[in-house]
């Protein structure tokens, strides 16, 4: 090994070592320790038995592959002075053939990487030192059984013996399966000591077959072999891989950790176990958890032996042994460690141990993943118990967790055969029969059926059926798309830019990787994780506990950015007002035009030839346009609300099959061609950038006149009755102050107009959006006309980047994973990017008007990062989808924290 070492100068320390009492290292050196190195530490300074070891310093790590994969020569010092103070705190000798010491050799990243490295247990046997293990054990099988495991994952791990593909045969198992048919036996623990013996020598000839060297029998040179297994694994393709999707960067390293072993399988006076100190599905205050008596921890993660339960509180049948019962000593003593690690890291610990021979070890210690409720109920029981405080409890649940109560989930338990993966687009469990157009949903569902739709992309056109489907598929579009945008605002459950599936609208069915799902076929959605599958999965509701309502309060009070939100209809306003919104700052109101029969009005609007016809269709939809604004404002009792004028490119109204053509040219009593004609006219190559935003309501001004009308009627009727309102009339799409001037003379004409007619006093503000990039580097001159912004970033992000809201699908998802974006930008604000507009337009804006409200309305103001980012560039409010709004409140409350905590939010 000498070879391999390299001299680096100064000497630098890169071992720290713990047990018996003490530790070089603690909690804090995470980074330098890895995370379970840094947990070890502390323990064995908390006095806690931890069996002794070192850790190998992430630093390492990369110094071993800036040294080409050498070592500085220091390491050799140390790491023998390490194995020299676990043989002292043990009392043992590595390779003593008396009384050996064992190790295991772990990886640890600083964090978790489940499955992700390699590991080696049981390091430093030999043909020698399993006698002495045999007799110090008084269990011959045992040492064999343990020689056998090590020679076997040695050769795996360290030798690289293990499979590579699907199709490699794993030389051990191949002898394993031999020698149990020779021996007549079906599982391995029917192996007596002569067939483990049998097993060491096959397994070791194996070795010296494909390797050409002997199994190494001198345990100095096992430990350097598996310490450079565990370097070398970091850079293995698997790690690489889960680094690359988890955005964990290559130079943080792994650490290594060389331990002794103890064993929970020599004997009935020895278990092995793992617990929670609170429950994590539901968080009550209860220490649970399971043990195997007689056995090691690979037994109990493997499910051949039905673990028992911890103690008394816990136990579900009569005839399960508690270890309470059976060791009570070991479990006194578990039971003191587990209080003092809750109290010493004031959060649920996840904690592995180990009994050998009476003596209980702890292996590990760490914070516990838990359930959406189990984190609401422990943080609001710590609180309550005065272990922690507030902020910190708010800072204990993540804002996607609370996202999780609020929508139906499958069911954790329930089988399911996933066809195909979409982008995650709105959150939430459906199940239902499958539908290809969006009248024969509603159909369906108005015969008691329940259905997903499928599209291979949605139009506003489809919204009746995706207002009664379960959920909402589709092949195109991206987090932005016009299906995502429309489900996530009924908080319902939605998979878009699925774009493995073949849709076939004319055959009524979809192919994908050689299924095929007809019309009327199950099928089931996660909008969680985008998963699209075969058959009906059973769903569950969380509950929402007071705790929820406690917590989200909690939060109103460290909140600095107000919560408004996107919603079109009086109900959605109502279910935002419920969740805790105080203001809309998003109502669209193209999606009124759909409802009922007011499509055949505006379409009459959009195909008329002249001025007089678009007035009469417009009176047509005026009453209709201010009835929605009644309901919205009355939802809304005091609170403002924003409404946009008309967005969309016209087109996207008008009837697009020939059947609806024919009824529409009768209804308006002309001929069926000039209807196809005027939609033909219509016709935009890339409609996004074409006749649409304020640029509708300046050619035909008539339109902006209709809804400003509608909209103060509303409000001074409202007020008449006493009812309190604060319009926010909004102009879309503007990239010249000129664009704006226009739009709001008209609508202060208007309003002037309505407000003397009904001889009441309101107060209305006109803004506009700061959408198209060149609004935000004018948003100096556009803050003398506007009286408040809002930033609409679904536009912004994809005029700023040059991506199609509805096209990027193709290609996003292998941006982000290959790196070159870190996130989907429709999905986290660009904040290098697009951020920088977005702090330009607060800027500019606020020079000109001082006190300028600026808020964000894309859908970015529903993401817990987004939201953080508006908060520190001093935003007013951030304006979401209703089913979000108390993700963004606790998110509010998150971003004001760590400002005061000065925590960024990448180190979370
Ligand atoms: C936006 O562009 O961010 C926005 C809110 O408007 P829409 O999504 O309706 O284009
Ligand atoms: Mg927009």
């Amino acid at each position: 090994m000498a070879k391999k070492s390299v001299k680096s100068g100064k000497s630098k320390k890169f071992v720290y070592l713990f047990g018996g009492g003490k530790a070089d290292g603690n909690e804090s050196m995470k980074n330098l320790l890895g995370g379970k190195g840094a947990n070890l530490a502390e323990m064995a300074k908390l006095g806690i038995p931890v069996p002794p070891g070192l850790t190998i310093t992430t630093e390492m790590c990369t110094v071993y592959y800036k040294l080409n994969r050498k070592y500085p020569k220091e390491l050799y010092t140390q790491v023998e002075n390490g194995i020299k103070h676990t043989e002292k705190t043990m009392g043992m000798g590595f390779g003593d053939k008396n009384n050996p010491l064992l190790v295991s050799v772990r990886s640890g990243a600083r964090i978790s990487m489940p499955g992700m490295m390699d590991t080696v247990l049981n390091l430093g046997l030999n043909d020698q030192t399993v006698i002495g293990l045999a007799e110090q054990s008084k269990n011959e099988r045992f040492a064999w059984d343990s020689y056998r495991r090590f020679v076997q994952m040695y050769g795996d791990v360290v030798l690289g013996l293990k499979p590579q593909t699907k199709t490699d045969i794993d030389p051990f198992e191949e002898i394993m399966d031999e020698v149990k048919e020779e021996r007549g036996v079906k599982t391995d623990v029917e192996l007596d000591v002569a067939a483990l013996k049998e097993l060491v020598k096959r397994f070791k000839k194996a070795i010296k077959d494909r390797k050409g060297f002997d199994f190494p029998e001198d345990p100095w040179k096992q430990l350097w072999g598996a310490i450079e297994a565990v370097f070398g694994s970091w850079m293995g393709d698997r790690a690489i891989k889960y680094r690359q999707i988890n955005k964990v960067p290559h130079e943080w390293g792994t650490a290594v950790s060389v331990q002794a072993m103890v064993f929970g399988n020599m004997g009935d006076d020895s278990g092995t176990g793992v617990a929670f100190t609170r429950n994590p599905s539901t968080g009550e205050r209860k220490f649970y958890g399971e043990y195997l008596i007689n056995a090691q921890g690979e037994d109990v993660v493997a499910g051949i032996r039905t673990p028992q339960p911890l103690n008394h509180s816990t136990k579900s049948s009569a005839d399960q042994k508690t270890l309470e019962e059976v060791m009570p000593t070991p479990y006194k003593t578990l039971e003191a460690i587990y209080k003092k690690l809750e109290k010493h890291y004031k959060d649920m610990q996840d904690i592995e141990f180990t009994i050998q021979k009476g003596k209980l070890w702890m292996l590990q210690t760490r914070n516990g993943k838990r359930t959406a409720a189990a984190a609401l109920q422990i943080a609001c029981d710590m609180v309550a118990e005065k272990m922690i405080d507030i902020p910190t409890a708010l800072m204990r649940v993540a804002p996607e967790q609370i996202d999780q109560l609020l929508h139906p989930m499958f069911d954790p338990k329930a089988k399911k055969e996933v066809i195909a993966k979409g982008l995650p687009a709105s959150p939430g469990a459906a199940t239902g029969q499958a539908v290809f157009h969006a009248d024969e949903a509603e159909s369906w569902v108005k015969d008691g059926k329940k259905v997903i739709l499928i599209r291979i992309e949605t139009s506003p056109e489809d919204i009746g059926g995706m207002n009664v489907a379960e959920g909402i598929l589709t092949a195109r579009g991206g987090m932005t798309s016009h299906a995502a945008v429309v489900a996530r605002g009924m908080g319902k459950c939605c998979v878009a830019g699925c774009g493995a599936l073949n849709i076939n609208y004319k055959e009524k069915q979809l192919e994908v990787g050689g299924t095929i799902i007809k019309e009327g076929d199950w099928v089931s959605l996660n909008g969680t994780s985008g998963e699209v599958m075969k058959g009906k999965v059973p769903t569950m509701m969380a509950q929402l506990s007071g705790n929820f309502g406690k917590l989200l309060a909690w939060a109103d009070k460290y909140r600095r950015l107000d919560i408004r939100t996107n919603a079109d209809t009086p109900n959605d306003a109502k279910v935002a007002r419920d969740f805790g919104a105080n203001g809309i700052g998003l109502c669209r109101t193209e999606h009124m035009f759909f409802e009922g029969d007011r499509i055949v009005a505006v379409r009459e609007m959009i195909l008329s030839d002249d001025v007089a016809g678009r007035k009469r269709a417009l009176e047509k939809l005026l009453p209709m346009q201010k009835k929605d604004f009644l309901g919205i404002f009355e939802a809304m009792n005091g609170f403002p609300v924003t409404i946009r004028l008309l967005d969309p490119p016209l087109h996207e109204f008008v009837p697009h099959e020939l059947p609806q053509q024919e009824a529409m040219a009768k209804d308006m009593g002309v001929s069926v061609e000039k209807i196809i004609q005027k939609i033909d006219s219509l016709h935009e190559f890339n409609p996004m950038l074409g006749h649409r935003g304020c640029r509708l309501g300046i050619i035909y001004p008539e339109i902006t006149e209709m809804q400003a009308t509608a909209i103060m009627e509303a409000a001074c009727e409202l007020k008449k009755k006493g009812i309190d309102v604060k319009p926010e009339i909004m102009v879309p799409l503007v990239g010249e102050v000129k664009e704006l001037s226009n739009q709001v003379d008209i609508i202060r004409r208007v309003a002037q107009d309505t407000i003397k007619k009904y001889g009441v006093k309101v107060n209305y503000m006109v803004g506009t959006m700061i959408e198209i990039p060149r609004a935000a580097v004018m948003a100096d001159k556009i803050a003398e006309v506007a009286e408040f912004f809002s930033c609409g970033t679904n536009d912004l992000t994809q005029m700023t980047m040059g991506l199609s809201r509805d096209d990027a699908g193709k290609f996003l998802p292998a941006y982000v994973e290959m790196g070159i974006y870190k996130n989907d930008p429709f999905q986290v604000l660009d904040e290098d990017g697009v951020g920088q507009l977005v702090r330009m337009a607060v800027e500019k804006g606020r020079k000109t008007k001082k006190d300028l409200k600026v808020g964000i309305c894309g859908e970015h103001g529903g993401d817990p990062e987004s939201i953080d980012f508006c908060h520190r560039a001093g935003l007013n409010y951030v304006s979401c989808s209703p089913y979000r709004v108390p993700i963004a409140r606790l998110a509010a409350a998150q971003a004001s924290i760590k400002e005061k905590r000065k925590i960024s939010y990448s180190t979370k």
